[in-house]
């Protein structure tokens, strides 16, 4: 998902109008302001398109580290479905049955089998979803017909393959064994998951078939699906099973802000929509599509290793094919860089009104697949379908196996990030939860996370001119439809991940980041995003680009179709790099410590007169002469450097004197203070703490330096004026943002 839109408010609005105009009067302008930052600032601009080659054929240790990494071309196929549903879009009603092919991986025999019945959370206002959210769905008005449900008809159980005789057993009716469970919490009126007993235990590595007649009625869009006038988008819409692991079922209920597990398999389904109606499914093109004398259409869908099947249905979708291909090098790639990848066939269904942002779903999902491709494997999919959602559909921004939603305004500036920051952040679900399929109700930031951080760098690296800061006022939808009146701030760039500072700040001392998504105060956003996608950031300014590239790219190829943990992820960082990393996850992930390393205090004063008796040459003298016999004015110089956050980091501390001199100190930045000492010539002139802006989670980079040099002051103090201010747009925007 994206993180959350912003509602704004008028009389919000007002006021931070009135702010502007105020700031606008006497403030600093905003491009004065960014050349201030550069020219105060000694950062690098750190550009990932001129990544080294990945491969040095003088280095035999990388040539063996890249051999090693071989991406697995099939899944384990654990839980297989062929389904045949047909849509009824008088009723919203998609009603047909599954088979799924599950096989029984656990080491054990098993015989009660949890399913989720997702749709069931928008049933009534007592589910642990609308729980969850103060008793209330999130639509004002609903009448009985806006909710959705998934109900099971009936359900049966069959082995499938050889089975020892005293194992097995005919095909059973099970439907008298079902059961509605709720294993997070007590909620009677949650029917999210269900459970169903075969009739003997299923022993291990045998495979059952359970045949479920269902139907499932599609809601009003609350959240991410529902059915929208003629359009809808149809998502955790089937009886799923849940996914056997470390030694138990797990299969979590629908929450508020959780998303979703399951294992991988095939899917086959077949979908009976209305003849005039454009269909977009998993699979990409449709394997056999049949016309019926009824006036309805019957597509059939295939896609192998994936872990859910999602699919949408309009009369009113334009689309568009286009075809992803990557034999030659880009013109602008680094000679040696150029990783092949294989063709992708891309479907683009657009809403009539966004026509005209076809070019631009297009070049992000370009871009998203080659970088995507070239830094952490191969897109092993033939198709990609990229869904412009309807408005106010709930449906945008939102990821799916081989498929997923955009979002866009149509009145969106070239400049302003949409639809391509979503495009390239849905895009790069299909490489976290997608191919590395994590259990993002348990740990959401090996998705969300890791996707702030990856898409964040494709976003720097595919477009030449960087997007601006934007704002949409007066209206305001959210999930990936939004809608406002764009203000495109032309003079403010953000640095890479500046936003999810000022989260941090806000609100990242709730929580610990490492909790189940449910369990969060109210910080699901920035533990999810924001401070796991600064994490990897800092750890790849910390480890050095090329270092973080092999990590990441060990990690997915690792566990690639498979189910890893934030443990998996750790023990790859310290068995690529070589060095025990894990004290940066304890101060990060496994804390709710913030860092905020500052200058605490700067002098640089003429050494005082020299008085009394001193030694020369082993003779007492007076201090006037002592002065003389040294020759020159000598400047005592003090730096202290403090520690305000709790958490713990490395940190530069980077001293530059009047005559040029630079003298860079490293502090392990563990007890609350240092203080670094010099007698020289020369007299300071600024010194910073963590001048390379490494620990881009510090919290407060404005007090990270002091300049104490009188000529450049009214710089300067323009620029901390300017940061300040911008600090408290942020925090003013953020504020926003909680009180919608
Ligand atoms: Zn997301």
């Amino acid at each position: 998902m994206p993180r959350t839109f912003v509602v704004i408010r008028w009389s919000v609005v007002v006021s931070l109008l009135g702010l502007l105009l105020l700031a606008g009067s006497d403030a600093p302008s905003l491009s004065s302001l960014r050349a201030a930052q550069q020219a105060a600032e000694t950062q690098p601009d750190t550009v990932m398109v001129e990544l080294p080659p990945p491969m040095s054929p003088s280095s035999s240790a990388e040539a063996d580290w890249m051999q090693r990494l071989v991406l697995p071309r099939q899944s384990p196929r654990i839980a297989n479905y062929t389904m045949e549903v047909t849509l009824d879009p008088k009723t919203n009603v998609i009603s047909g049955w599954e088979e799924l092919t599950w096989t029984n991986t656990s080491g054990q025999s098993l015989q009660e089998f949890p399913f989720h019945l997702y749709h069931n959370a928008w049933k009534n206002n007592r589910s642990t979803f609308a729980k969850e959210g103060g008793g209330d769905l999130g639509r004002e008005k609903m009448t009985e017909n806006d909710y959705g449900y998934t109900n099971v008809k009936s359900v049966k159980v069959a082995p499938v393959g050889a089975w020892p005789s005293e194992a097995a057993f005919d095909e059973t009716d099970i439907t008298g064994t079902f059961a509605y469970i709720q294993p997070d919490d007590d909620n009677k009126d949650d029917q999210t998951v269900c459970q169903v007993r075969t009739p003997k235990p299923v022993p291990d590595s045998l495979t059952v078939r359970f045949r479920v007649e269902f139907e499932t009625k599609q809601p009003l869009p609350l959240s991410r699906t529902g059915a929208r006038r003629t359009y809808h988008f149809v998502a955790q819409w089937f009886p799923k099973i849940g996914v056997w692991w470390k030694g138990g079922w797990n299969c979590h209920q629908f929450h508020r802000r959780t998303e979703f597990f399951a294992d991988y398999g095939v899917y086959d389904v077949t979908i009976t929509v209305p003849g005039a109606y454009v269909i977009g499914a998993t699979g990409g093109r449709p394997k056999e599509t049949k016309q019926s004398p009824d006036g309805t259409t019957t597509y059939r869908f295939s896609q192998g290793d994936v872990h859910d099947f999602a699919w949408t249905t309009s009369p009113d979708f334009i689309k568009v094919e286009k075809e992803f291909t990557h034999d030659a090098p880009d013109s602008n790639d680094v000679p040696g860089r150029h990783i092949p990848l294989k063709p992708v066939h891309v479907t683009i269904l657009l809403q009539p009104h966004h026509a005209h942002l076809e070019e631009r779903y297009w070049t992000a999902t370009r871009n998203a697949l080659r970088f995507f491709g070239e830094w952490y494997g191969e897109y092993p999919y033939d198709d990609l379908t990229v869904v412009d959602p309807a408005n106010d559909s709930r449906s945008g921004g939102m990821e799916y196996p081989t498929l997923f939603t955009g979002g866009a305004n149509a009145w969106t500036p070239g400049r302003v990030s949409q639809p391509e920051g979503v495009t390239v952040h849905e895009f790069g679900h299909q490489f976290w939860y997608g191919l590395v399929g994590n259990n993002e109700f348990e740990e959401a930031w090996l998705d969300e996370g890791f996707n702030t951080y990856s898409t964040d760098k494709v976003l720097h690296a595919g477009w030449k001119q960087k997007f601006v800061q934007s704002q949409r006022y007066l209206g305001g939808d959210g999930a990936g439809t939004t809608v406002g009146i764009p203000v495109a701030f032309e003079d403010i760039q953000p640095d890479r991940q500046e936003g999810n500072v000022s989260d941090l700040r806000n609100a990242g001392q709730h929580d610990v980041m490492a909790r189940k998504g449910w369990e969060y105060w109210d910080t699901y956003r920035i533990n999810s995003y924001g401070k796991p996608g600064l994490s990897l950031l800092t750890l790849e300014r910390y480890l050095g680009e090329e270092m973080m590239y092999r990590v990441m790219r060990t990690y997915h190829h690792r566990y690639r179709f498979k189910h890893p943990t934030s443990q998996d992820f750790i023990n790859t960082v310290n068995e690529v790099t070589g060095k025990d990393m894990t004290w940066f996850f304890q101060n990060t992930w496994y804390s709710s410590n913030v860092f905020d390393y500052r200058i605490a205090d700067a002098t640089s004063e003429p050494v005082k007169e020299a008085k009394g008796i001193f030694n020369f040459n082993g003779k007492p003298q007076g201090g006037k002469g002592a002065e003389e016999q040294r020759g020159k004015k000598m400047y005592e110089t003090r730096v202290r450097v403090a520690r305000e956050g709790e958490a713990i980091f490395p940190v530069e501390v980077q001293m530059v004197f009047e005559n040029g001199e630079v003298v860079n100190e490293r502090w392990d930045g563990r007890y609350r203070w240092a203080e670094y000492r010099y007698t020289k010539p020369s007299k300071l002139r600024s010194a910073t703490v963590d001048p390379n802006h490494i620990l881009v989670m510090d919290i407060n980079s404005n007090n990270n330096s002091r300049v104490l040099r009188e000529k450049d002051y009214r710089s300067r103090a323009a620029y901390r004026w300017a940061s300040k201010w911008m600090f408290w747009l942020q925090h003013l925007m953020e504020t926003i943002a909680f009180v919608a």
